[in-house]
């Protein structure tokens, strides 16, 4: 909160944005069981795909410059996806466009067995075909060393989030009206498109695991230690603490959240994506308020079953 007062009380405070902010779109495009759309009359679902929004907008102080995918002559990729709202299915996307500083992701839902909030990924079998130029924009959205044992860096194109309409989920943008077994949706939309940026998933985050800890530096000065990381090597180990804006909370991106309550990024986490590659400045995280605040100005601006994460 005091970072919150300074920044909007400053003189310039437009000088201080950075050069580059992440954007995430949202598609709807396969939102065929009609988890953010009502079938029935084909209205968006405002107040969730407004909770989406606010989810990525703990991520728009990201400051990377993604080179734009754009397919010009002799130039394809494709990559599949699991279909966001059959689970099942993949669906080939073939020469799409996504601009520079910006990740595009198919969102859904549908009914599943209870306990999973939800789970995504950047998709597989991607492709690219053309000019050097072009075939770095689709592997590694032009940063440096993202690839192998010995990965520094991430670039994705985006990916999918499926989410389990099985739950009784919170729908709500603060957490007044967040009560006991309700999972509360920001919280999973949060942690899912953690691991599209690369949680547990990038080979710069495989590369830091040593005996089941993850030893990237901005993790280990946050932790005070190497971090303990779940069995699969894919979170943290469940129940591992951290702070959002200087209160104790659980990460985001431990396996669980209890249901009736709201976990949202901690330095911890951001550390883990500093330590991905992502340009993120830990000591003065972005408070999303803050972000959200200043960017809507200006038009750039946004499982986890976590029980059974994925
Ligand atoms: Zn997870």
């Amino acid at each position: 909160m005091k970072s919150l007062h300074k920044v909007l009380t400053a003189a310039g405070l437009l000088l201080a944005l950075p050069a580059h902010a992440l954007t995430i779109e949202f598609d709807y495009t396969y939102d065929t069981r009609g988890f953010f759309t009502d079938l029935t009359t084909g209205t968006p679902m405002t107040e969730r795909r407004a909770l989406l929004e606010q989810a990525a907008s703990f991520y728009s102080g990201f400051t990377d410059a993604l080179t734009a995918i754009t397919p010009q002559a002799g130039d394809s990729w494709s990559v599949q996806i699991t279909h966001p709202s059959l689970g099942g299915p993949l669906i080939t996307l073939s020469n799409i466009d996504i601009a520079a500083d910006t990740l595009r992701i198919y969102v859904g839902g549908s009914n599943s067995a209870p306990g999973v909030l939800g789970f995504a990924n950047t998709g597989f079998n991607l492709t690219a075909s053309g000019s050097d130029t072009f075939i770095d924009a689709v592997t590694t959205r032009g940063q440096e060393n993202t690839i192998g044992s010995t990965a520094t860096d991430y670039g994705v194109w985006g990916g999918m989030i499926w989410f389990n309409a099985a739950n009784d989920w919170y729908f709500g943008s603060d957490t007044s009206g967040l009560t006991a077994g309700h999972p509360d949706f920001l919280t999973t939309a949060t942690h899912e498109l953690g691991h599209i940026l690369g949680y547990g998933e990038a080979d710069s985050w495989l590369a830091q695991i040593d005996s089941g800890y993850f030893t990237g530096a901005a993790s280990v000065a946050a932790y005070g230690s190497a971090v303990p990381l779940d069995q699969y090597g894919s979170h943290w180990a469940n129940g591992t603490m951290s702070s959002y804006q200087g209160v104790a909370q659980e990460t985001l991106m431990d396996p669980s959240t209890t249901p009736g309550t709201r976990e949202l990024p901690t330095l911890l986490d951001y550390a883990a994506f500093k330590d991905i590659g992502w340009q993120v400045n830990v000591t003065t995280v972005p408070e999303p308020d803050t972000y959200a605040l200043l960017l809507t100005g200006l038009a750039l601006i946004g499982l986890s079953a976590r029980r059974r994460a994925v």
